[in-house]
């Protein structure tokens, strides 16, 4: 497999570092509220990356944190706990707020068909490990001790800047709005490791540390979380690209800092989704959410083909029209698959032969419209219906598009094709009514037939009836 690697900048082949595992980590939610179409999108793109990695014969173990602590207003560190903020939004405790976001977020991946991942572990549950690192980089003299907080030096580093080649001035975490620069710091893109002071006196949660009571900086959560269950190595790290600058990039400092040695091989960030306003914001207030979709009648999985139908790597736009677009796709797609006919034996030749098309879109680094494309390959092919359908079921084991259950459910949902000659009497006349715009007698044959028990649905293959 090929995979973009944002370090390098470069589409390499895939090279795991243990033959008998693939190790991956995803940041996961700031369970403040819940999660936007957005963050969503990056989490299906990470969902089948894993998929395609499993489908192409790896073994993975995938790893992912919940941030329930430490993820400041502004990610340069400064600004209110989000978790805070969301607290009191709803006049809550932090610890009812993370519950409630973390169970929405998954309800949301469920509907979505986002497996979840082998290991979930809230950041709030490895304080003793984030000291252990912080007491670490203290020794190593990569991390300092000022205005009661923690923080990591990036001037003892070779390369901080692993990511970009741009100006360093240009990168510099940004002071935004409301939020006062940190005169703590002895380097601009310092961050913090622990704090114990901050101008926000009321942060629900604090902890015992050797620096004074406390709590995390945002970035150590990733570092200690991925290491206490993939170890001092790992092969995929996933996010959204607003991550990789300064989230992993801090990431990546600290824990080759504390390791001494190369950390993670593969960076495979997924685009922004973004609306034709522009940028999308949890903190915005107003936003789309699964739930919004499912209001508007769109079936999650009509935003996730949405998702397929682009590349990771490049920005999407979001708008009703284009969602729409992907809903028309999406059921003409179920509605053929439901007239391939169940039974039947596997045509293995021709089955290998769609696999292959389906294997190479995925090598070439997981191009997924590429992928949906083969579906429609699928059902052109000349090879009998048992094939189509296996060969459906196996990529939708990527895609978690459940063609072949909801080709199931349209099929379910349609008439039954029962025989009554005076009731197929009275729905040929009323189609041939139609035919000649006598409006008034097609709608007195249908008020006849309703009378009778009987319902009339027009389909693209003609009228049929059923009993109700
Ligand atoms: P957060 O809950 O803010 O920590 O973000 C969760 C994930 O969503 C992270 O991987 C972000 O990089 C990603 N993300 C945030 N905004 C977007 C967006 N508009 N499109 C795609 N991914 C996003
Ligand atoms: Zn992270």
């Amino acid at each position: 497999m090929y995979l973009y690697n944002s370090v390098s900048h470069k589409k390499e082949l895939f090279v795991p570092n243990h033959p008998d595992i693939v190790k991956m980590y995803t940041c996961g939610p700031t369970v403040y509220h819940y999660a936007h179409i957005g963050n969503l999108r990056s989490y299906i793109m990470e969902d089948v990356l894993e998929k395609a990695l499993r489908y192409l014969g790896y073994n993975v173990k995938r790893v992912m944190n919940i941030t329930d602590v430490g993820h400041l207003a502004s990610d340069a560190d400064t600004g209110e706990d989000k978790m805070v903020k969301g607290a009191k939004r709803e006049n809550k405790s932090v610890m009812d707020i993370a519950k409630f976001y973390t169970d929405a977020f998954f309800a949301d991946c469920a509907k979505l068909n986002i497996k979840t991942p082998d290991v979930v572990e809230p950041a709030t549950n490895c304080i003793d490990e984030y000291i252990h690192m912080v007491t670490t980089l203290i020794e190593k003299d990569f991390a300092y001790l000022a205005g009661g907080n923690v923080y990591f030096d990036t001037s003892k580093l070779e390369k901080y800047y692993v990511f970009n080649d741009h100006k360093e001035e240009d990168l510099e975490v940004g002071v935004r709005e409301g939020v006062e620069e940190d005169a703590n710091k002895r380097n601009k893109n310092d961050f913090v490791l622990w704090f114990t002071k901050s101008k926000f006196e009321d942060q629900a949660l604090k902890w015992d540390s050797p620096w004074g009571v406390g709590y995390p900086g945002w970035h150590i959560e990733c570092s200690c979380i991925s290491m206490k269950h993939l170890g001092e190595d790992m092969d995929i790290h996933c996010g959204g690209i607003d991550n990789a600058f300064p989230h992993h990039t801090n990431e990546i400092a600290q824990s080759e800092a504390f390791l001494g040695h190369k950390w993670c091989n593969y960076w495979f960030h997924v685009h922004h989704l973004n609306t034709e306003g522009g940028k999308m914001s949890k903190s915005k207030g107003e936003f789309l959410t699964v739930s919004l979709l499912e209001q508007k009648g769109y079936d999650p999985l009509v935003y996730r083909l949405f998702c397929l139908q682009s590349h990771y790597r490049r920005n999407l736009v979001f708008s009703w029209e284009n969602l729409e677009n992907a809903k028309v796709t999406y059921d003409k797609l179920i509605a053929k698959i439901a007239t391939l006919e169940e039974g039947g034996e596997v045509e293995q030749e021709a089955f290998a032969a769609l696999k292959q098309r389906f294997e190479t879109a995925l090598n070439g680094d997981l191009n997924t419209s590429l992928a949906v494309t083969a579906v429609y390959d699928v059902l052109k092919a000349k090879c009998n219906d048992a094939t189509k359908r296996a060969a459906l079921a196996d990529f939708d084991s990527v895609l978690g598009l459940d063609l072949l259950e909801a080709a199931k459910r349209f099929r379910d949902a349609q008439p039954k094709d029962e025989v009554d000659p005076e009731i197929d009497a009275l729905v040929a006349a009323r189609t041939a009514a139609k035919k000649e715009k006598n409006w008034a007698e097609a709608d007195r044959i249908r008020d006849e037939l309703k009378a009778r028990g009987i319902e009339i649905i027009d389909t693209p293959q003609g009228t049929k009836w059923k009993r109700v």
